[in-house]
């Protein structure tokens, strides 16, 4: 139930590099809301200036979200509307927001959408990859082996898949998808989106992987990676690569069942092992 006296909160999508992608609603809600919430005021403050906006500001970022609902909610809940915004791109997109966005709908509050950049979405749309359904994944964990963990689980995904990744951990990341998913599936990095820069590297997991290390501007500025899902006959040799697992595991080491396995399916030793152990973490 929506409460008539509140005001509203629009969640405000910014640029991902380049002013001129500043859409002219995202200017007015901006210039006319009460208040805008922002994850780095001195970041957004750059913005605002750029478009000659004085509305003041609330810090809100991942670290303060939980603390500062009461006071926001209180606001939007008096009459003030109250503009949500990241430091670049559409925010609770890997970005802090959910939480005030949660409230708000709890209390009754209208939320509105102000649609604008969003990196994901960008890059999907240009990266000549299946797009009519995907599977945006976020950031992959930091440390190697939860991120290979996550791999595993989405390698039987058949949808595209899209992450956000740090320029630093980027080759470690192709890396592991080429163990994880195998070297053969189409991917495609994306680099520096709307800006000067903006680049498109096209290829197979291999062949990234190899020019991660290589090309000197590979890693460098901010990326979005997506690959293609699994394909279904793949999945089925899975299946079959699984089963054999399954059963070898209960009666022998895990190395020996998934060279085992290996032979028998025919599938590659590296891609047996890693379903071996990605089916004992299941059993254990
Ligand atoms: N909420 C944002 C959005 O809607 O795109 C994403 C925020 S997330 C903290 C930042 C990540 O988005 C970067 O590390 C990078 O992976 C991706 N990203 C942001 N801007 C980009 C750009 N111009 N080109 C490529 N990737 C970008």
């Amino acid at each position: 139930m929506l409460n008539a006296i509140a005001g509203r909160l629009y969640v405000v999508a910014t640029p991902i590099g380049n002013l001129g992608d500043m859409s002219p609603r995202a200017r007015e809600i901006l210039q006319s809301v009460a208040l805008i919430a922002a994850e780095d005021t001195r970041h957004t403050g750059v913005l605002l200036k750029a478009f000659d906006i004085q509305t003041s500001m609330i810090s809100l970022h991942e670290h303060n979200e939980i603390g500062r609902l009461p006071e926001l909610i209180a606001r939007l809940l008096a009459g003030a509307s109250v503009a949500l915004v990241s430091d670049a791109g559409t925010p609770a997109i890997s970005d802090p927001g959910y939480e005030l966005v949660r409230a708000a709908a709890a209390a009754g509050v209208e939320v509105i959408a102000i649609p604008g950049p969003c990196a994901a979405v960008a890059a999907l749309s240009i990266s000549a990859l299946p797009s009519a359904q995907f599977c945006f994944e976020g950031f992959l964990p930091a440390r190697k082996s939860a991120r290979r963990t996550q791999l595993e689980k989405l390698s039987i995904e058949i949808r595209t898949l899209v992450f956000y990744e740090s320029p630093h951990r980027i080759a470690e990341m192709l890396a592991d998808c080429v163990v994880v998913l195998g070297g053969e599936r189409l991917a495609v990095v994306a680099r520096e989106l709307t800006k000067i820069h903006e680049t498109l590297y096209r290829g197979s997991l291999a062949d990234l992987a190899a020019r991660s290390t290589l090309a000197p501007h590979f890693s460098r500025g901010e990326i979005v990676v997506m690959i293609a899902g699994a394909v279904v006959e793949e999945l089925s040799d899975t299946r079959e690569l699984d089963r054999v697992l399954s059963v070898l595991l209960l009666e022998l080491p895990l190395k020996q069942a998934a060279h085992l396995a290996a032979k028998i399916t025919g599938a590659r030793n590296n891609e047996a092992y890693n379903r071996a152990l990605h089916l004992k973490a299941l059993l254990a």
